[in-house]
């Protein structure tokens, strides 16, 4: 049997060779790097975006642009250290000019992030975003799939894992907190209570 950290190997190397991908013309073309994810191996914790930015795609890194800096502000402010959780998206490669990640971009590079999750085992997954969200959901058959990101950010969601229970927790995406104050102050208020969650 692989160890978690030759499974983690493994999903790396078959991303940064997927030709199949949509995004690896433009992910070669620009010189710049998929974004795997990166963090703690044994997280109890794992957050999961969107797809990575132009800064994201330049480093290879998860989070690390002006999105990156307000989930940095966030997990601060909830006491949560962000070497000990680890963060990913579902889409691994950059969708040109930020758009949004289509379905078929979803479909292609869901099956690796499920890979992390049953790698990793976090026993809390918290979305950043609507379509992390919605793939989580679905792919739980939570009951609950369907339902807003309005309706359901901040709110535990149960859910059965391959290795057992976890919780979901539904956030806004850190990115609409650079354009709304008020989003803002929600996020802070539901780290404040993923903080609890986590305890
Ligand atoms: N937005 C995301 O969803 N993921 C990143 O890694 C950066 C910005």
């Amino acid at each position: 049997m692989d160890t978690k950290d030759d499974q983690l190997k493994a999903i790396r190397d078959e991303v940064l060779a997927l030709k199949a991908s949509p995004l690896y013309a433009a992910r070669i073309a620009a010189g710049a790097y998929p974004v795997i994810g990166e963090g703690n191996h044994d997280a109890k914790l794992m957050f999961i975006g969107e797809a990575p930015g132009k800064n994201e795609a330049e480093q290879g890194r998860p989070f690390c642009g002006a999105a990156g800096r307000v989930l940095d502000e966030l997990l601060e402010g909830a006491g949560i250290k962000r070497e000990d959780v680890y963060i990913t998206n579902i889409v691994k490669d950059r969708p040109p000019a930020n758009r949004d990640p289509s379905p078929q971009e979803i479909a292609l590079y869901g099956p690796f992030l499920d890979r992390q999750i049953d790698s990793i085992q976090p026993k809390i997954i918290a979305t950043l975003g609507r379509f992390s969200m919605q793939y989580l959901l679905e792919k739980f058959g939570a009951q609950e799939a369907g339902l807003t990101i309005g309706v359901l950010h901040g709110t535990p969601i149960a859910a059965s894992a391959s290795y057992g229970p976890i919780t979901i927790f539904p956030l806004y995406h850190p990115a609409a907190a650079l354009y709304s104050g008020a989003t803002k102050e929600v996020l802070q208020g539901d780290f404040q209570k993923l903080k609890e969650v986590v305890k």
